[in-house]
């Protein structure tokens, strides 16, 4: 799964899709294009390369130009006309050609994601496909379902599965293509790269892991090396290959290639393994009935701080994803576990660009200039881990569920808030056992602020803004986030927000264990609203960016 800050669990690009405003203007002439593409502000990434071996940095260049395939592969799978449309448009000199250019890389296709997927490029669909391209045209839902359920077991396993692409046969009949075969012509030159760059590394898991993940491009079975990935331990921190299933809007079945190249970051990484060797000792203590907390955690997923150096395929796309959690073969997770990888210099991108500016119209003038980085990078990380903490399986009148089936349509919406404000208490708690520093207190809780208004932008449709809304309103109705009148704005009452966060993380934690449906529809109905005086405040927000538009300069950008 990717992530989006704080937008987490990764559906970002398609739930935004949906909820940001679009600009008033065209996207057929240029002032159109140009505010469309405003809403990216244009970033430098950069790692620090000097931390890499000679043999390392050489192999970096191979796997830029492998990432670069990627970037190929994914345009065909997301619509068969995208890959010449983007040869039409290199071609195209004047200045309409060049701005939709522009905007058709940053969205990696003719589709505008915050605008409801709509196309800004003549010649394409008014919307991407809505299985993109791994289906036949005309294939219907039933006519795939009818197929698959004719199929052996194993048919079956291939035609639902995440590496396969289903085409017509001779007879006009469906049948399951290996990705291995569907893009050959791209994957044998990307494991041709990876082979080499393997041959020029010095670290054995990186070695192991692109000379497995190059077997697999040819052979489509990517389970050595989805594991190889799970075992990867080396400066030069590498994901490439078929991953995520958010543009299988049909049926989230296939998976989309891309690639992260990057650089890890050793004392971020250091200092966050803190957190996994506290999960036990926060669950113990979570302001829940002890009766409600698990006493044996599975094992914690390792943690990996990244900096960006290049990226392909989907991770170019659009809202840039801040962490992911990979990978998603159910098979791999159950054996291995998953791995949580941050993204830090987007997130400090994103920290820079659009909560800073957002900051400094929301936040009382006292308090701007309290948000700070370190506190933002913590609770994306917090919230994740939180996720995985408290009630999950449940008992409801002697009948084993969970919290997911009890909450039905609410449980997304529910479960952020909770990994939200509980991430707030779990950084508090190790704050006060002297595991994170004391000083970052007081900017955790109004750099939470700020990002209250960065999520609620994206309206309160969508699970993240809908959870981020019920926090605010509570938080604002204990006197934690008070408004002043003068300036518009809203500031922090420290001292009233600590039991504020203890206790909304109880009753939230606590209607889970519950699975008390109707306490949780009470709350969201009562809470999950946004007023009058917050909607003043996020009209102000109108001009600042959307997101990040990166360009990777040590990847010859
Ligand atoms: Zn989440």
């Amino acid at each position: 799964m990717h992530t989006d800050v704080p937008l987490l669990a990764v559906m970002a690009a398609l739930f935004l899709a949906a909820l940001v405003t679009p600009p008033a203007a065209r996207a057929d002439d240029l002032a159109g294009l140009a505010a469309k593409t405003a809403r990216f502000a244009p970033t430098d990434l950069t790692g620090d390369l000097a931390s890499l071996s000679a043999g390392d940095r050489n192999a970096l260049a191979k796997l830029v130009e492998a990432a670069k395939l990627m970037d190929r592969i994914y345009l065909r799978q997301m619509w068969s006309g995208a890959e010449e449309m983007l040869a039409k448009l290199r071609a195209d000199g004047t200045p309409l050609g060049k701005a939709r250019l522009r905007y058709f890389q940053i969205n990696m296709g003719p589709f505008s994601r915050l605008d409801h997927g709509e196309s800004f490029v003549p010649g394409a669909p008014p919307k991407p496909p809505e299985g993109a391209n791994y289906y036949p045209p005309g294939m219907t839902k039933d006519e795939f379902n009818r197929w698959a359920g004719s199929l052996t077991p194993e048919g079956r396993a291939d035609a639902t599965g995440f590496f396969h692409v289903i085409r017509r046969d001779a007879k006009g009949g469906l049948t399951a293509v290996p990705f291995a075969q569907e893009y050959r012509e791209l994957l044998e030159p990307a494991a041709a790269l990876l082979r080499e760059a393997a041959g020029l590394t010095d670290n054995p898991s990186l070695k192991r892991y692109l000379t497995l993940r190059a077997d697999a491009f040819l052979s489509n079975d990517y389970y050595a090396s989805d594991v190889a990935w799970m075992e990867l331990d080396s400066p030069l921190d590498v994901t490439i290959g078929p991953y995520e299933v958010y543009m299988d809007e049909l049926f989230n079945y296939k998976a989309a290639f891309e690639a992260y190249v990057t650089v890890r970051n050793e004392a971020e990484t250091r200092k966050l393994a803190v957190f996994s060797s506290r999960l036990q000792d926060v669950e113990n203590n979570l302001p829940i009935d002890p009766a409600y907390r698990n006493p044996q955690l599975g094992a914690s997923a390792p943690i990996r701080v990244v900096d960006e150096v290049f990226t392909g395929g989907e991770a170019r796309a659009g809202v840039q994803t801040a962490a992911f959690n990979l990978p998603n073969d159910e098979r791999v997770v159950s054996e291995k576990g998953s791995k949580r990888v941050m993204l830090k210099n987007v997130q400090e991108a994103k920290f820079d660009k659009v909560l800073r500016p957002i900051a400094a119209v929301a936040l009382h003038p006292s308090q701007r200039g309290r948000i700070a980085f370190e506190p933002f990078f913590t609770h994306i990380l917090a919230h994740e881990l939180m996720h995985g903490l408290g009630p999950h399986a449940i008992t409801v009148a002697g009948r084993q569920t969970t919290v997911r089936q009890e909450m039905k349509e609410l449980s997304s919406a529910f479960e952020e808030a909770k990994a939200d404000i509980s991430g707030l208490w779990m950084l508090q708690h190790l704050i006060d056992a002297g595991e994170v520093p004391r000083e970052t207190e007081e900017p955790m809780y109004i750099t939470f602020l700020a990002g209250v208004f960065r999520s609620v932008r994206f309206g309160i449709n969508e699970a993240h803004g809908r959870g981020m809304a019920l926090q605010f309103n509570y938080l604002e109705d204990r006197g934690a986030f008070v408004y002043d009148e003068p300036s518009g704005t809203y500031r922090v009452d420290v001292a009233t927000i600590k039991p504020a966060v203890r206790d909304l993380t109880a009753a939230i934690m606590t209607i889970q264990a519950k699975g008390d449906y109707e306490a949780a529809r009470e709350m969201l109905a009562t809470r999950a609203v946004i007023r009058p005086r917050m909607q003043q405040v996020l009209d102000r927000l109108g001009a600042i960016p959307v997101d990040i538009a990166p360009r990777f300069p040590q990847g010859g950008e």
